[in-house]
């Protein structure tokens, strides 16, 4: 057994000074970082609790109508937050359809971000071939069980996708995420924040060792009358997603004037799908401006032995996202 090293942290400068030593993390929620040191993926040597950071616990709104979402807010607050249902209905129903109610009251804002693939080849140590656990080792996935694997973006190193529901209606939102570190404070912009596997897999986002994520903020609502959270998935709930929609519309009438619709479950971080939104905006929701927006989404797509059916799944969930959020479903 290892030993490991707990230190509890009041506020953000006391955060980033515990973990300033090699092999210290972060907890939040724990629904994740435990479940993999209990299976031997994750070998912290110190944990820094973050959870007792009053100060990263709220929901404020901005000087631009915007809202700041703590890192420590706990997603189900987040799902219920009065000023996030009306507002932000989007990011709402994301946390909704994740997980259970039991993991809701755990996990906070920064863990979920932060929260690693489901790739059964990462999770299993048994299993030796994993770049993201063990670089350089190879990927057991490309010829083995893909089912729940990436069709976008993959590389030969990985195709294991990002579980977050949440981090899909971010990417749609054009939300911005607040760290703080040895160097100080930054905004990642959130296309920015997640990474594509590329030669690297074992690095899943752009924060740097020792930065804490202090908040993530939205940009001023204009989807609050449009929008559509659609999860695809093997069970009802309790199950992470083989694809997901986040769609989000202006209307001026019958017609699109901005779109925005991201993809959950088809790629290593979550999917924007810039050509379809191109396509959608300046026409009305038709059937055929549905399909051919879809299509474009996944001209790209490349699948697997077992998750070829995802890229027919992806565009009907688009053309059903979409349409729902305009009201023509
Ligand atoms: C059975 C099960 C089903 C699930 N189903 C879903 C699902 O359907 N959809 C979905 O989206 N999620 C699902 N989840 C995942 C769940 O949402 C995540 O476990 C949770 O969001 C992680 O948050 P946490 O606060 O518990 O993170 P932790 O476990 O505390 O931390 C996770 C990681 O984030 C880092 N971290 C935490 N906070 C910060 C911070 N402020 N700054 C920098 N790094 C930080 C930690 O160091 C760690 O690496 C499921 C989990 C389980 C166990």
């Amino acid at each position: 057994m290892d030993a490991i090293s707990y230190e509890r942290a009041t506020d953000v400068s006391a955060a980033i000074k515990a973990a300033q030593q090699p092999g210290a993390a972060f907890i939040g929620g724990g629904t994740n970082l435990l479940d993999l040191m209990k299976g031997g993926v994750a070998r912290p040597l110190k944990l820094v609790d973050i959870t007792h950071i009053n100060s990263l616990g709220s929901v404020t709104p901005l000087p631009d109508g915007g809202l700041r979402i703590g890192a420590l807010v706990r997603n189900s607050d987040a799902a219920n937050h009065a000023w996030i249902r009306g507002r932000y209905p989007l990011l709402s129903q994301a946390f909704l359809a994740g997980a259970s109610a039991q993991l809701r009251n755990m996990a906070t804002v920064g863990g979920n971000l932060m929260q690693r693939t489901r790739c059964y080849y990462f999770y299993d140590t048994g299993f030796s071939q994993c770049n993201k656990r063990a670089p350089g080792s190879g990927c057991a996935a490309l010829e083995g069980n893909n089912r729940i694997h990436a069709i976008l973006g993959a590389s030969e190193q990985c195709i294991a996708t990002n579980p977050s529901d949440m981090s899909v209606a971010l990417a749609a939102l054009d939300a911005v995420v607040r760290v703080n570190g040895p160097q100080g404070e930054r905004a990642i912009p959130f296309a920015e924040f997640h990474r594509l596997p590329g030669d690297h897999p074992e690095v899943d986002t752009t924060l740097k060792s020792g930065e804490l994520i202090t908040s993530v903020d939205l940009p001023p609502p204009l989807f609050a009358d449009h929008s559509h959270y659609l999860k695809v998935r093997d069970r009802a709930s309790y199950a992470f997603a083989l694809v997901s929609v986040a769609a989000a519309l202006q209307m001026d009438g019958d017609t699109v004037k901005t779109a925005r619709v991201a993809l959950g479950g088809v790629a290593h971080k979550p999917w924007r799908a810039t050509a379809t939104e191109q396509m959608l905006v300046g026409n009305p929701l038709s059937h055929d401006t549905l399909q051919r927006a879809a299509a474009l989404a996944v001209r790209d797509a490349k699948g697997y032995r077992e998750n070829r059916f995802k890229i027919e799944l992806a565009q009907r969930a688009i053309v059903r996202a979409v349409s729902t959020a305009g009201g023509v479903a």
